[in-house]
């Protein structure tokens, strides 16, 4: 992966320079987002860092594996915590996110902490004016593919994967593994290779596979089921989508990243083109989820339709009752109308 000699030069001296870097991601975190927040914490702490992991939602229960997953101080349940580790932070790492703006509730704290940002990111469009140091490509699988190929390239590791931790290794894996959707999408021959060198250190992928896709609940299955019998819709265009009621979510007991992957199954139909998944929450926005076949843009949906942003192929946003439609059951028509030109 070809980096600027004078970026890694300055990423490898700000690190070196740090006695407590912060390491932040983006909300309702998925697995390439802890992956590489808690990789990076995982390789700081090896040098003897304070590294902490701060992210404004909790880890999804799938994720509690990975090394250092029970040190995360979680905005949402201990502002205070994130504050105090912010105010004693003297570098700020930003993984697996593009505009401060991403960070919802946890933006405000993490704007007036004064110490150097560096961006480590592969999402589309990134904020580089509010960051001292920008590492963003978008022709990889994810920013834990990104973040492996910086550490690897850093003239301490100088290409001796050997030096990452265990822990920091498998968990970038991991992330690599989650948002590719285990190989199936975003892959670049430098994602194989990275692969292969992780394997061949001895992570173990069989336990990381176990861990992410084979341990829910049942009723995370019973309930996809039922949103794909009872809540999809193929539209004439090509696009499939459906909506998650909050009293669907009750009543099967599910929990964030319960229903992850779900919004990607429509697209084994051959005439969808683009899935979208809504979600209904008590009193906030419903959460938009969509993923496209090449050729159709995901991203400009987003954006276009839906306050939101992301990759290409995958991307997500919001839909507000009250501004976008005046109530819940203006929502189907806001989406066919939405997904009617892709
Ligand atoms: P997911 O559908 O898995 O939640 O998100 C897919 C992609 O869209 C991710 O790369 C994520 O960062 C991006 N994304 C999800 N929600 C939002 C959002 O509200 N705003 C923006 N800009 N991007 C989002
Ligand atoms: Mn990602």
């Amino acid at each position: 992966m070809p980096f600027a000699r004078e970026d890694i030069l300055r990423l490898e001296s700000l690190l070196s320079a740090s006695g407590h870097p912060c390491i932040v991601s983006h909300p309702r975190p998925d697995g390439d987002a802890a992956g590489s927040s808690l990789a990076m914490a995982s390789y700081l702490r090896s040098l003897g860092k304070l590294a902490a992991v701060l992210l404004p939602d909790a880890l999804p229960a799938n994720l509690g594996f990975l090394e250092g997953a029970g040190d995360v101080l979680v905005f949402a349940k201990d502002p205070e915590g994130v504050r105090r580790a912010l105010s004693g932070c003297d570098l700020l790492l930003c993984l697996d996110f593009n505009c401060l703006s991403r960070l919802e509730g946890m933006e405000p704290a993490v704007r007036e902490c004064p110490a150097p940002r560096v961006l480590i990111d592969h999402h589309l469009n990134p904020e580089r004016e509010n960051f001292s140091l920008v590492f963003s490509e978008t022709q990889i699988s994810s920013a834990s593919e990104l973040l492996y190929h910086l550490l690897k390239a850093l003239p301490s590791v100088s290409g001796d994967i050997d030096r990452l931790p265990a822990g920091c290794r498998t968990a970038l894996l991991t992330g690599m593994t989650t948002d590719t959707n285990n190989f199936a999408n975003s892959v670049w021959p430098t994602t194989f290779a990275m692969a292969s060198e992780l394997i061949a250190s001895g992570v173990d992928r069989d336990f990381v596979l176990d861990r992410l896709y084979h341990d829910f609940k049942a009723a995370r299955l019973r309930a996809m089921s039922e949103i794909l019998l009872n809540e999809m819709e193929i539209t004439p265009e090509g696009a499939a989508f459906f909506i998650i009621r909050e009293e669907l979510w009750k009543r099967y007991g599910l929990e964030e990243g319960d229903l992850e992957g779900l919004v990607n199954i429509p697209l084994s139909i051959g005439e969808v083109r683009l899935s979208a998944s809504l979600k209904e929450t008590a009193d906030g926005p419903y959460r938009v989820s969509l993923r496209s076949k090449r050729g159709v843009s995901a991203n400009r949906i987003a954006r276009e339709w839906f306050h939101g942003g992301g990759h290409e192929q995958a991307s997500g946003g919001k839909l507000f009752v009250g501004e976008d439609v005046a109530s819940r059951e203006e929502v189907p028509d806001y989406v066919r109308k939405a997904l009617s030109k892709l």
